[in-house]
């Protein structure tokens, strides 16, 4: 669903120029925090439960779930973002897509948020 909210940001984000729609509609959801992780559905009382459904960790936010779990770690760690990755803040996604943002040129940009889409 698309909100006024998740437009606002997704504006405010500066887009990610190039990407097909999903993507940006992705990043809009991740960086507000309304993705549906277990975590997050847990957080909503969705789900009975917030476990990692990949690795079986009690609790799955939004950043486990993209770059953190043991799962997908590896898929980041041989990409050619692998040295921007293990340097991200990892406290929220918002804060890592900024700190990428400030590194990475528009075209690297794209392929890193096209690859957390993917994950
Ligand atoms: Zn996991």
């Amino acid at each position: 669903m698309y909100t006024t909210k998740l437009g606002y940001w997704l504006g405010r984000l500066g887009h990610v120029s190039g990407g097909p729609p999903k993507v940006s509609h992705f990043l809009g959801r991740a960086c507000t925090g309304s993705l549906a992780t277990k975590g997050r559905l847990l957080d909503r009382h969705v789900a009975a439960d917030g476990m990692c459904t990949l690795c079986g960790c009690e609790y799955e936010p939004i950043v486990h779930a993209i770059f953190e779990c043991p799962e997908v770690k590896s898929v980041w760690e041989n990409s050619p973002m692998a040295t921007h990755i293990n340097d991200v803040p990892k406290e929220s996604f918002f804060a890592l897509f900024n700190w990428l943002r400030e590194r990475l040129n528009k075209g690297e940009l794209l392929r890193c948020v096209t690859m957390a889409w993917a994950c």
